[in-house]
């Protein structure tokens, strides 16, 4: 199966937003939260690559990515090169990162493009939802926080939402969170211990995430994660 790149757009530098379809296939059928995984041969090596689909299922088969390129990764500058009309060859949707209990309180905690899963699952549910829905997003700098108008939008058309943006290294002019996702997670949950959390992003944040919701005894089963690398 081929994904075809339709079109694409940088949401701030090095993080591009990717509008593929599957030619020949009439719709997509994924799961908010799944992937779709590339594989391009690069320099005689076949090389795959998962990357979660940001966008929200529809009756079309089209499919949205957002992706950083990782300059001395192999798979990603292939990727930024791409120019619409051009397909790579993909795998997928697949993986079960994916909302579990729709009835449940839960807390989505993500740096980076590990926003991309929230995306499509937040956009998808938390309209059709009544239990709480809170969105921590870490990045660096302000220009960086992902989809932050669609987010902030979605907390405004719906109650059971909220979006709480983190800047680790903020200008004197912004007046939210600092610092990193991690404490502000542990402020949203307080001494709940009856909600779900997820968590996407790099290793290191996801490893930290979950060692702190661990020893604060949370039940494994309550911590869902994917991990970047
Ligand atoms: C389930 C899953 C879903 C993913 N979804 C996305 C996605 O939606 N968007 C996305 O940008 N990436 C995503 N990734 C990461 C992606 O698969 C690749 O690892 C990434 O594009 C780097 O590939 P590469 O071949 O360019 O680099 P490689 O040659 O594999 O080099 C890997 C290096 O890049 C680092 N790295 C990996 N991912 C990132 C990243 N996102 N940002 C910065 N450094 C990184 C690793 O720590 C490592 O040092 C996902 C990974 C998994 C496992």
């Amino acid at each position: 199966m081929n994904a075809h790149l339709v079109s694409f757009h940088d949401l701030c530098p090095e993080v591009r937003h990717f509008v593929f379809e599957v030619p020949g296939v009439e719709r997509i059928d994924f799961q908010p939260g799944q992937f779709v995984s590339f594989v391009r041969e690069v320099d005689g090596r076949n090389i795959t690559r998962p990357y979660s689909i940001a966008s929200v299922p529809d009756s079309t088969n089209r499919f949205e990515l957002c992706l950083n390129l990782v300059h001395e990764g192999r798979l990603s500058p292939v990727l930024f090169a791409m120019q619409t009309g051009t397909d790579i060859e993909m795998k997928g949707p697949l993986g079960v990162f994916t909302l579990r209990h729709p009835e449940r309180e839960a807390v989505f905690v993500s740096t980076g493009t590990g926003v991309a899963p929230f995306r499509s699952m937040l956009l998808a549910h938390a309209p059709k939802l009544t239990a709480p829905l809170t969105l921590i997003l870490g990045t660096r700098y302000e220009p960086n926080l992902l989809y932050r108008a669609e987010f902030e939008a979605l907390a405004a058309r719906c109650p059971n939402f909220r979006f709480l943006p983190v800047l680790s290294r903020p200008e004197p002019t912004w007046n939210g969170l600092t610092g990193h996702v991690q404490p502000h997670m542990l402020d949203v949950i307080g001494e709940r211990r009856d909600l779900d959390v997820y968590l996407c992003g790099l290793k290191l944040m996801v490893d930290e995430a979950r060692a702190l919701l661990k020893e604060r005894g949370f039940d494994r089963k309550q911590i869902l994660f994917e991990k970047y690398d």
